[in-house]
């Protein structure tokens, strides 16, 4: 997909809030971003297939976030190794960001899409993003959870 397919998918899973898809996300929200597994936490979009990269609203456990972003499936626990670490919409936007609210049609969906650079806009999203964004989105994020364990506890 070319940048403007990329940033025309994301414009359709913005949010209908009052405020609109940035200005309805406060500095003092906090977001969750989920690894499933033994993998890495992605720290820049998909660039094939998309201009963000997903987290979570809200502080959430491990379980609660593969929901968030999977869907409840049969099995309740997350993969072995699964993790989850947490920052704010204020972190990221300070340190070059954009975060927008992007919950499909979901009615309060707590899906967001964090974007580079930040510009207030989606129009100016763009991917790939450069080795040391990479490096400063990691640094937006507190250390992750301990790794869920076989047991599937958290
Ligand atoms: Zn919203």
């Amino acid at each position: 997909m070319t940048l403007p397919d990329l940033r025309n998918s994301m414009l359709a899973m913005t949010c209908q809030c009052d405020d609109g898809p940035i200005d309805c996300l406060k500095s003092d929200q906090p977001v969750t971003q989920f690894v499933p597994g033994d993998d890495q936490f992605r720290c820049q979009p998909r660039s094939d297939r998309e201009v963000g990269l997903s987290l979570q609203k809200g502080t959430l456990s491990t379980t609660g976030a593969r929901d968030a972003m999977l869907g409840k499936a049969r099995s309740s626990k997350p993969k072995t190794g699964s993790r989850v670490r947490y920052s704010t919409v204020g972190t990221l936007r300070d340190n070059g960001f954009e975060v927008i609210h992007t919950p499909r049609k979901i009615a309060n969906g707590t899906h967001v899409s964090v974007v580079w650079p930040n510009t207030n806009s989606v129009y100016d999203a763009f991917v790939p993003w450069p080795e040391d964004v990479t490096q400063t989105f990691n640094e937006c994020f507190d250390e992750p959870t301990d790794p869920v364990d076989a047991g599937g506890a958290e």
